[in-house]
């Protein structure tokens, strides 16, 4: 019956184009719109322009278009942020990203930390007028104190130091200069560094992303950034000795051993996480939670919870392994196979605590955001942001709010909710068509019939055969 009308549209379409200029635009006709402001709208036609969104209409009035996209049976929904990324911490997938973000409906990433030299071709590259990828935001490097934890030698190189207050301004002064678009704070910062970086980046009107510092409890730092990456430490101020646990870390941060940086917070972490668990203090916590009111948290608990649901469990695994470099897959696979064999025993614990703050925290209000860490520890591309969405709702969130943590809240970061986030007349042109309701299976945001990206649109097939030619040119570069 709907198809009947599209000869009956173009004919119009036509008609028109005799007397007045030729059609311009894109419409998705007698599409469901789902968003996480205005909830579910039913037999839609949305028409975008270049990269906005000009129209949103009932399916039965006419419209004069260019192209015409059917939804019929179809969901449409904003483009997906994957809301914590790393494009260069492994250079194997710096090249592929892109298009495997695309290819499963992300449209937006928010690069948490990288080095300047290696982070800027590549968002060049991504914010190229034709280049066929994400919108990209970025950090630069993890923000560190004293002592470094990706300083290049157990870990790639991804942090620089800030010793001082001084340095610290004058770094983020720099990042500024070079164009980031928010600053990401790590954990080996002293309480003066963190001050100084916070009042530093207010200043510049910077957002700020941040582990809680090991030298700071969460109730103290949550309130001065926007976003707290892992939930991380925040255990450590959910303990009933939350106070101890605090003095015994500013005594080991002082280094008597000497270590390095990632051994000495995986020295803090080891001696102080699960036992902080184990002492979780309710009222305590809330009063942490209640702390949090305002920072979104971003959980990555496909990451966290990793044993609660892991990757290689999932019936698509070997699919989205399909669309990674031979080497890594192999890699990725002998890993998964240790995991599988041996599951660590703390690892399920923290698992397990993450979900349960995750809900906690959602029940009292706190704003989720959704992020990956890719590619860090087993995370394809685009398909460990569903990944993260499937762990959202198993920690309480309604579909609807897991999509939300993964649209309107992340552009809410940015101040970009005006233009970014929902379906509505006037933002940019960002959308995914899915052939099943997600609101019914969030795994349905899998089943990606199209995505628009900044007004293009592209077949999931077009999407695939974009994935597999970064990969052939890769092999032919290796
Ligand atoms: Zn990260």
């Amino acid at each position: 019956m709907r198809r009947q009308l599209f000869p009956l549209l173009i004919f119009l379409a036509l008609l028109a184009a005799c007397a007045e200029p030729e059609p311009t635009g894109t419409a998705i006709t007698n599409v469901t719109v789902i968003d996480a402001v205005n909830g579910v709208r039913e037999n839609q036609t949305v028409v975008f322009n270049g990269d906005e969104i000009v129209a949103i209409e009932s399916s039965d009035l006419e419209l004069s278009v260019a192209e015409v996209v059917d939804g019929s049976g179809k969901f449409l929904i904003p483009g997906l942020w994957d809301f914590h990324v790393h494009l260069t911490y492994d250079d194997r997938f710096t090249d592929s990203m892109p298009a495997l973000f695309l290819s499963y409906g992300i449209t937006s990433v928010r690069d948490t930390g990288g080095l300047m030299h290696k982070v800027l071709p590549v968002v060049e590259k991504m914010r190229a007028p034709d280049a066929v990828a994400p919108r990209v935001f970025f950090a630069g490097p993890l923000l560190d104190g004293n002592f470094v934890v990706y300083d290049g030698e157990s870990r790639p190189e991804i942090g620089v130091r800030n010793a001082t207050p001084d340095d610290a301004r004058q770094m983020i002064r720099d990042l500024q200069a070079q164009g980031v678009d928010f600053i990401k704070i790590y954990e080996m910062v002293s309480p003066a560094v963190f001050d100084a970086m916070v009042k530093t980046a207010l200043e510049l009107d910077l957002p700020i992303a941040s582990h809680v510092p090991l030298s700071l409890r969460a109730s103290m730092a949550g309130p001065s950034v926007d976003s707290i990456e892992h939930l991380r430490n925040i255990e450590m101020d959910c303990a009933s000795n939350a106070p101890e646990l605090h003095e015994t870390r500013l005594e080991l941060l002082k280094n008597p051993d000497g270590l390095a940086g990632a051994d000495l917070r995986s020295s803090l972490h080891s001696l102080q996480r699960l036992p902080a668990i184990a002492n979780y203090d309710e009222a305590r916590c809330d009063r942490t939670i209640e702390a949090l009111m305002s920072t979104t948290q971003v959980p990555t608990l496909r990451l966290g919870a990793l044993n609660i649901a892991p990757p290689f469990k999932r019936d698509d695994w070997q699919d989205a392994l399909a669309r990674i470099r031979e080497d890594v897959r192999e890699e990725w696979t002998e890993t998964a196979a240790a995991m599988a064999d041996n599951p660590i025993e703390e690892f399920t614990q923290f698992g397990e605590w993450a979900l349960f703050l995750v809900e906690r925290m959602h029940a009292r209000g706190v704003p989720i955001g959704a992020g990956t860490d890719t590619p860090i520890f087993l995370a394809v591309p685009g398909y460990s942001l569903h990944s993260e969405l499937e762990y959202l709702v198993r920690a309480g969130l309604s579909p609807l709010e897991a999509i939300r943590s993964a649209t309107i809240r992340p552009a809410e970061f940015f101040s970009l909710a005006d233009q970014m986030g929902t379906v509505d007349v006037g933002k940019k042109a960002d959308l995914v068509l899915l052939d099943a309701n997600p609101l019914e299976n969030i795994a349905n945001t899998k089943r990606i019939a199209a995505v628009v990206s900044k007004g293009r649109v592209f077949t999931s097939n077009e999407l695939s055969e974009l994935v597999s030619a970064t990969l052939t040119a890769e092999r032919r570069l290796q």
